[in-house]
């Protein structure tokens, strides 16, 4: 069975943990243990934390995520983060452990691997000046 989640948040920095605590209340369905919420919640927060801080660049925009949570004998949830912002013009780069174009010395570069660590499937699109997809799967 299948289940889906949309949503359409602004992209504001409040909500990264309204996405994080929403997401892991809509897992719960697949009885997840307390490792796996945590690990999707800290997926969630890097992933939409970049829509806002990078895609975005703090300005006003719309974050889509759409949640699939598939029960029965194959468990997983998918979680997918879209933006309409600038967009990545070279992906493979910006998910290279520590790169990152910030300048003011606060981001450390490692968001994309956190969520290659967390989760068990990361795929990114993009395409500068249309936005990014962030489609992660556990
Ligand atoms: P950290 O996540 O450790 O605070 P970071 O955000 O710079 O630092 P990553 O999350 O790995 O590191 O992202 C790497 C780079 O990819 C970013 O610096 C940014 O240039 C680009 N990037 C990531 N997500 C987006 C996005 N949604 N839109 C545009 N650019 C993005
Ligand atoms: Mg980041």
């Amino acid at each position: 069975k299948k289940e889906h989640l949309r949503l359409e948040l602004d992209s504001l920095s409040q909500n990264e943990e309204f996405a994080r605590v929403v997401t892991a209340v809509f897992m719960s369905r697949l009885n997840p243990t307390l490792e796996e919420i945590d690990d999707v919640k800290t997926a969630v927060s890097e992933a939409v934390t970049n829509a806002v801080i990078h895609g975005y660049k703090g300005e006003a925009g719309t974050i889509y995520m759409d949640i699939t949570a598939q029960s029965g004998e194959e468990t997983s949830l998918t979680v997918c983060v879209r933006d309409a912002g600038i967009g990545i013009p070279d992906v493979k780069q910006a998910m290279e452990p520590m790169y990152t174009t910030d300048t003011s010395g606060e981001r450390s570069g490692m968001g994309f691997s956190f969520m290659e660590a967390f989760m068990d499937q990361v795929q990114v699109e993009s395409e500068p000046g249309r936005g990014t997809l962030v489609t992660m799967k556990k």
